[in-house]
C-alpha cells in the first residue's frame, strides 16, 4: 500500500465507534433479491436503483435521509438492512488528506481502506480479504494467514466509505475540480483543489485479489458503472502476487484494469524465499501470464519490486532483473520496505537503491522508486489492523 514521505500530525477521528451491526449490509443484496423484498412490499422494481443510487452516488448516511423513496419505505428498509455492513473501528488522518480506515466487519473481522489525496487525484487502496495467505516474508498482512475473502458488497463499501470522505461536489461552474484534470494541467499546477470523487482504485491492500477474483470483478463493475461510481477501469490497478491461472482469467474478462505484479526477486530461488507461493508457479509462467495480459489488453504491466536491503537488492540482482525485463513493455516500481514491527529486514541503503534504478535504465526498462504515503500511518499493507488488534480483544 503506497505511503507518505513527511511526518504528519495525525487526528483519531472515532474513538468511540457505535455498536456492530446485525443485519445485511444493503450493497451485499443483489438487485434481484432486493426487487422481489421490494415487490413483497408492494414496490416497483426501480425503487431498488434508487436505493442503490442513493448510497453510491448521493452519499446518503441513513435510509431516513433517502427522501426520494416513501417514508413508511425508508423505515422497512431501516428494519430490515444496515446501509453499512462494516463499521468504522479506527480513522486516521494526516495533514496532506491521506485517509486510513480500520474496519469491523459484521463477523469481527478488520480489513484497511485508504485514501490517498494529491495532484487533483483520489486513489482508493482497498483491500480483497481478511488477512493473506500468501505468506510473503516482509508483509505484515499475512503473517496470521487468511481468514476469509471479502464479499463484493464490502469491497464496495471500502470504495464508498472512502469517497464520502472526498469533498461533496458543488455545482459546477463553483468547482473546477469535478472531473479528472489532465496531466498537462496537474503538471503546471493548475489544480490545487480535492478530487470530489474517487478517481483511480488500486487492489494493494489486504488479501489477494485474484484469490478472490470473482467478487472483486463484482465489486469493480458497480465501481466502473455510471449509475454507481463510475471509475473507469484504465484507472483500476490489480496488484497480485503473480498467480498465472487467474492472471489468464482477469485478460479474458476483456477489461482494461492495469495489472501489477509482485517481482520482488529477479531469480527463482530468491522469489521462493521472500515470496513462497513461487515454488508452486515460478518466474517464468508469471513472466508469460503476464505478457499475455498485455497482449490481450495492451495494458502495460507494472512490476513490483520491495527492495529488502542486503537481501533482494545487491548488483547481481540488479542486473538479473535488468536481464528479465529488457525487452518487454514493462514497468517498474520499486518500493523500500517499509518497516514492520517484529519482522528482520532492513530498507534499503540509497546508493544500492540508485544502482538498482541505474542498471535497469541503462537496458531501458522503465523504473520509479514508489513515493510511500501514509506511513506515519501505518499505511503499509496490514500493519495497522495489526496494531488495532492488539489493543482491543478480537
Ligand atoms: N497480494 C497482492 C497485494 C499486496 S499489497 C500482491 O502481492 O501484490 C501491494 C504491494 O505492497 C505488494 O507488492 C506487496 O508485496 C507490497 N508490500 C506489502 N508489505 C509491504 C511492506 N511492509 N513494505 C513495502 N511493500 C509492501
Amino acid at each position: 500500500m503506497p505511503a507518505m514521505s513527511a511526518t504528519l500530525p495525525l487526528l483519531d477521528t472515532d474513538s468511540t465507534p457505535p455498536a456492530a451491526p446485525t443485519k445485511r449490509g444493503i450493497l451485499d443484496v443483489p438487485a434481484e433479491e432486493l426487487r422481489a423484498w421490494l415487490a413483497a412490499r408492494g414496490q416497483p422494481p426501480m425503487r431498488a436503483a434508487q436505493v442503490r443510487r442513493q448510497v453510491l452516488i448521493n452519499r446518503a448516511a441513513t435510509f431516513e435521509e433517502m427522501s426520494d423513496l416513501p417514508k413508511i419505505l425508508r423505515a422497512e428498509l431501516a428494519e430490515a438492512f444496515d446501509l453499512f455492513s462494516t463499521r468504522v473501528e479506527r480513522h486516521l488522518t494526516a495533514a496532506d488528506g491521506t485517509h486510513k480506515l480500520v474496519l469491523r466487519l459484521a463477523d469481527g473481522g478488520m480489513i484497511e481502506a485508504v485514501l490517498i489525496q494529491d495532484d487533483g487525484r483520489a486513489t482508493a487502496c482497498v483491500s480483497t480479504q481478511v488477512g493473506c495467505g500468501m505468506g510473503c516474508v516482509f508483509c505484515a498482512s499475512g503473517l496470521n494467514g487468511v481468514v476469509r475473502n471479502l464479499t463484493s458488497g464490502e469491497i464496495i463499501e471500502q470504495l464508498v466509505r472512502l469517497r464520502n470522505l472526498t469533498p461533496k461536489p458543488v455545482a459546477a461552474e463553483k468547482n473546477p475540480i469535478s472531473r479528472s484534470p489532465s496531466r498537462k494541467e496537474v503538471r503546471e499546477g493548475a489544480t490545487t483543489g480535492l478530487a470530489d470523487r474517487l478517481t483511480h482504485i488500486v487492489v494493494m491492500g489486504m488479501g489477494e485479489p485474484l484469490a478472490n477474483l470473482d467478487n472483486l470483478l463484482d465489486a469493480l463493475a458497480v465501481a466502473g458503472d455510471k449509475n454507481g461510481l463510475g471509475i473507469g477501469a484504465r484507472h483500476v490497478t490489480i496488484s497480485t502476487v503473480g498467480l498465472p491461472v487467474k492472471i489468464a482469467r482477469l485478460a479474458e474478462v476483456g477489461k482494461q484494469y492495469s495489472l501489477a505484479v509482485s517481482l520482488h526477486a529477479p531469480n527463482d530461488e530468491l522469489r521462493t524465499r521472500i515470496v513462497p507461493t513461487n515454488d508452486k508457479t515460478g518466474l517464468d509462467a508469471i513472466l508469460a501470464a503476464a505478457d499475455a495480459y498485455f497482449a490481450e489488453t495492451g495494458r502495460q504491466v507494472t512490476y513490483e519490486y520491495v527492495v529488502l536491503g542486503g537481501l533482494n537488492d545487491l548488483p547481481e540482482h540488479a542486473r538479473q532483473l535488468a536481464g528479465l525485463l529488457a525487452g518487454r513493455k514493462a514497468h517498474v516500481n520499486l518500493i523500500p520496505w517499509n518497516n514492520v514491527d517484529g519482522l528482520p529486514y532492513q530498507r534499503p541503503h540509497d546508493a544500492d537503491l540508485e544502482y538498482l534504478i541505474d542498471t535497469l535504465r541503462k537496458s531501458a526498462v522503465s523504473v520509479k522508486v514508489r513515493k510511500r504515503k501514509g506511513s506515519e500511518i501505518d499505511a503499509a499493507c496490514g500493519q495497522l489492523r495489526r496494531k488495532v488488534e492488539g489493543e482491543r480483544p478480537v
